[in-house]
């Protein structure tokens, strides 16, 4: 495994248009969204990452597209 990061990608990629991201706001970390939405500050990147992931599942239920599932047998 190389040890070196991979490159910047959007955090949590959505097939709705959707795309939040964790930013760094200062000693904070914003959830934001393309739509404009906005999470609150978090002490922790992953907690805003969280937030980020929490908005876009939220907005593809909304969406009216359906979580991934196992198929049924
Ligand atoms: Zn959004």
């Amino acid at each position: 495994m190389p040890a070196h990061e991979p490159p910047a990608a959007p955090d949590v990629p959505s097939a709705t248009g959707h795309t939040a991201t964790a930013v760094e706001h200062g000693a904070f970390s914003v959830a934001r969204c393309g739509c404009g939405w906005q999470g609150p500050a978090r002490r922790s990147r992953d907690r805003a990452r969280a937030d980020a992931a929490a908005h876009s599942a939220r907005a593809e239920a909304e969406a009216g597209v359906p979580p991934q599932r196992p198929p049924a047998h």
